[in-house]
This record gives C-alpha cells, structure tokens and sequence, in this order.
C-alpha cells in the first residue's frame, strides 16, 4: 500500500515561519534549515514548488542565463557566475541544478526547465514545504507574530515572507482595467492577425511583444518614459525581448514603440480606441486595436501587513526594507526572493541591484538566513582567521571570482576585520550598505562595480577608527583583476589597516 506523507509543519508554535515556495521561498527553507535555528515551518499557498515559474513568463522563456559549460566546471562556486538561475546549495549535489534540464536550443531556459530545477532543489535539499496553505491574515502576539491561515495559527518570532510581486498593478488610466492585465494574456495563437496595443515598455511589456511577433498583425507599445537604451545595454531585457524595439527604431515593420502618456482607453464592441499624448513629441495620437494588454507591473500581495505597522513605498507597491531586507518599520518582519529589490543598496551612478531576480536574490537570501541566526537566535557565523599576508591574495581572489560581488555590483561586499585583540577574519559577504554605515571594527570591504562611464571595476572600502576611504582599482579589458598593478594597489589600500594591528598586538 502507498504510504502518504504526513503534511510537514502543523500550526502551532515556531522560531521562524516562511511563507512562500518560489525560488525566494526555497532558497529561505533550505538556508535557514542550515543555521541550526530549531523550529523553521514553510508554508505556501501553492501546491508544489516553483512560485511564479510554474506559469510565468507566459511565453514560456527566462530572461536571465545558464551556461551549460563555462571556464568553471559546474558544481563550484566560481561556476555560479556563469548559471543565473539555479539556487545555491552547501553541497555538490544541490548545486547547478538548471543545466541539467536544458535541452540547450537557447542559452536561456525554458519556464518548464526552471520549474524542474526547483522542484529537484527541493527533493535533493530536503526542503519541507507545508502546501496547500494559504497565509490569510497577521497580527501581533507577546512572543511575536501570529499569522492566520487556511489551515490554522502559526505563532513566531520572525515572519520570512517570500511572497513575490506578481500580484497585477494596474497604472491609474480610465479604461485600462476594461483591459486584461499581463497575468490574464491568452495563448499567443488567439491574437493571431490582430492589432495589438500594450500598455507599459518594460520587462513585462516586451516580453508579450516580442511573443506576439509571430502572430500579431500590428504590434505598439506606448508609455510616457522613452526607452533608456543605456540603462537597457546592462539589463538582461537586452537578452531576449529587444526585437520590437530595433524593428521599430529601424523603421517599422508592423511594430511600434510610442513615448506617450495613455490618456484614457475606450471599450467598442469590437476593439479599443488609446488616446494618447505625446511625451517626447508634440501632439496626440488616437489608436484602434483588436487588444489592449495593461503590461503596467505588479504589486506585493501584502495583504494585511499594512496594518501590523509595515511601511511600503513604490505606489504601495513593495515593503520598505532595511539593507537585511527586515522592514523599516516592524522589526522582526523579513522579506525574501523577488521582494528584496525594495531594499536598493548604494546605487551608485544610478546602477540598480540584482535583487529582483533569482541571480541577485539567491544570495540576499542566503545572507538573510544568517543574519536571522545570528541576530535573534545568538547563532553566530564562523568567521574564519586569516594571517596578515593571506589577506591581499584572499582579496584579489574575492574580486575575480566571487557571484555574490560580480552579480551583486555594488550591492555585495567582501569583508576582512582587523581587530586588536580577536584578530584578521574573514566577516564573509555583507551588505555594502550595511558596511559603510556601520561604525564598527576596522575593516576592508571590497566590491565589483560600475563606475560613472559603465565600466566595471574593482572597489575597495577601508574604515579606520570610524572614517570610510573609497578607492576605485583600474579597470581590465578582461576584467582580469589579479594583475600586479591590483595588487599593488589593494596593498597600499589596506596597508593602514595591517599595519595599525601590527603596532596594537
Ligand atoms: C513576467 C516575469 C518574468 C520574470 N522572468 C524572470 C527570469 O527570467 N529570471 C529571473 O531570475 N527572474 C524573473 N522574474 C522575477 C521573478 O519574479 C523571480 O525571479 C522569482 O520568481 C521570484 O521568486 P519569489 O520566490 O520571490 O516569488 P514567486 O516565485 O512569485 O513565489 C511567491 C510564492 O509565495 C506564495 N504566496 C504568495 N502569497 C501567499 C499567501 N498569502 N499564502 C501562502 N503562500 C503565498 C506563492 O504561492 C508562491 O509560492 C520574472 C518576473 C516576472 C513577473
């Protein structure tokens, strides 16, 4: 007889509970799992793992990559750089798992192919999820928070929610909810000789116009801000979906990219009329199309926390976070995955963190678990020692290899404490915006970042006695930045440091 698994983690009480079993979901499951935190329940409304790729994007491919063979091989952690979608594991066998279910007709996967990868996550991590569970409401108790569920109470100290952002945002133009939202997109087949008119020029909105290209008649995308083709050269949109850009810019074939502002949108028996006003032009435009699809983002199902006191920014969009993704103004409440893009890091010369995808957020989310551990469990990292001549070597390796710095530029940074009496340690990877505002040890943190030009290059950030010195190190053709001049000038850069623990010892 077949025997049936009992549903893991029954309400009641817990340390720790995470909601949600999306990429950010499973990657929180698994890490805290590993902090020796004792009592972690995970629970989701779903009915297996995955999240949003179990049927988003709805053409059926990512935008980010996965190099099946690279300079590294697979498995190690130099290897990461080159698979943006697997989660990271502790252990060969939980790691790179998405390559291993890519037929390799693109260089990015499938939607069905990610799906795979994360269920097997789960199966090989031993990650127990509670499905079928859907977190309804939240309120505050004296040991913490209780959330409410279709199942029942869960009473923690510390909520992880992992919910996503895939909840539809409509933008506030009269007529457009008449229209349905990217979620409710058909088949791409049903809009086969049909004039198609898409509200909103970002990921979501090229991605159905480069889908429909095969079927659709006419194709525009209209919305006020023009295409930022700098900012767009280092997104991973450049990847797949630029097709109806370059035929519009290159004068049109059936697609159109309109910088306007949607004034309203009219529902006819057998269409729409868009009035629109020009923004970069002088004039408006009045369209028909057989369809209107709102390709105008998406919002956090936060449901209730509102209430509990949690602030949310970006037109309520999103909850505002601290630099450990916990929020501004409910201590004790954490967000993981796709939600961590709240929490925009330094943004130095304008540049945006990876956070909002898996790439980005598969290490915020290993850091969050740590940071969980250590600040309300007293479970505190190993910080291993390092001899004073170690240091520099440890550095350069830190800068030419590391994911966490090259996917995280600017957000993730490499640290090494001087400390008179416990020493050199490695503090391991943190925050960059934690580590320049926080007065603590002497320290060296090291970061991969765009300068003012989009040039990447090696940073490196030196706090003496409470003062912060920024270095920029020279950039490399080949982004080889373990060259004797680096050296040299990381040396100089951290020389202060060594030499002040020398004279304290
Ligand atoms: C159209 C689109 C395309 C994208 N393409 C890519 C891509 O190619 N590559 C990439 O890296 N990123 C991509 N992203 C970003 C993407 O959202 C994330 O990478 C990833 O799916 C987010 O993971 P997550 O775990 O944060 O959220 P999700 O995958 O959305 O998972 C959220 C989980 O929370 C659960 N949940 C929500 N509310 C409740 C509740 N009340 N009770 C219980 N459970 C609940 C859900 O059921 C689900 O399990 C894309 C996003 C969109 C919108």
């Amino acid at each position: 007889m077949e025997r049936v698994e009992p549903r893991p983690f029954p309400p009641g009480d817990y340390d720790v509970v995470v909601v949600g079993s999306g990429p950010g979901g499973l990657q929180a499951a698994y890490s805290l799992a590993r902090t020796g935190i004792p009592r972690v329940a995970v629970i989701s409304r779903d009915p297996a793992p995955g999240g949003m790729f179990r049927r988003f994007p709805v053409f059926q491919r990512l935008i980010s990559w996965t190099k099946p063979d690279a300079p590294f091989e697979r498995g190690t952690r130099e290897y990461e750089w080159y698979d943006h979608n697997s989660l990271v594991g502790d252990e060969r066998e939980h790691q790179a798992l998405t390559p291993e279910f890519m037929d390799r007709t693109f260089d990015v996967p499938a939607r069905s192919e990610m799906e795979a990868a994360l269920v097997e996550f789960a199966a090989r991590g031993g990650v127990r999820v509670r499905y079928g569970c859907e977190w309804l409401s939240t309120r505050r108790d004296e040991a913490g928070f209780v959330l409410g569920t279709s199942d029942g109470e869960y009473r923690c100290r510390i909520g992880v929610f992992a919910i996503g952002v895939t909840e539809p945002w409509f933008a506030p133009i009269p007529g457009l909810e008449a229209a349905p939202h990217y979620v409710a997109t058909n088949a791409p087949d049903r809009y086969q000789g049909k004039s198609v008119f898409i509200v909103g020029k970002r990921n979501s909105g090229f991605e159905l116009a480069q889908g429909l290209l095969p079927w659709a008649r006419r194709i525009v995308l209209g919305s006020p801000r023009p295409v930022d083709t700098a900012t767009l050269a280092f997104s991973p949109l450049s990847i797949r979906y630029l097709s109806p850009y370059t035929e519009h810019v290159r004068g049109g074939t059936g697609s159109h990219v309109v910088d306007a502002a949607i004034e309203r949108v009219e529902r006819h028996a057998d269409g729409y009329r868009i009035h629109a006003r020009g923004t970069t032009w002088e004039g408006e435009l009045a369209l028909d199309a057989d369809e209107v699809i709102a390709a105008t983002g998406f919002r956090a199902p936060v449901r209730d926390l509102p209430n509990l006191g949690v602030a949310l920014v970006n037109d309520n969009r999103m909850p505002a976070l601290s630099p450990y993704w916990e929020s501004v103004s409910v201590p004790g409440i954490y967000f993981a995955g796709n939600l961590m893009q709240a929490s925009p890091g330094l943004r130095k010369h304008g540049a945006t963190s990876s956070s909002s995808s898996v790439v980005g957020f598969r290490y915020n989310t290993r850091l969050l678990a740590q940071h969980i551990a250590e600040k309300h469990f007293g479970l505190e990292r190993e910080r291993p020692s390092l001899d004073g001549d170690e240091v520099i070597p440890h550095l350069l390796a830190e800068l030419a290899h590391a994911p966490e710095l090259w996917t995280q530029k600017g957000y993730l940074a490499r640290v090494v404490g001087v400390d008179g009496t416990d020493g050199i340690r490695d503090q391991g990877i943190v925050p960059l915006a934690d580590f320049v505002d926080r007065d603590g040890v002497d320290a060296c943190a090291v970061a991969v970042e765009y300068d003012v030009d989009g040039t990447v290059v090696p940073v490196v950030y030196v706090r003496r006695g409470g003062r912060l010195v920024e270095t920029s190190l020279p950039p490399h053709p080949m982004h080889s930045f373990g060259t004797d001049e680096h050296r040299r000038q990381l040396a100089a850069c951290v020389a202060p440091l060594l030499s002040r623990r020398a004279s304290r010892v």
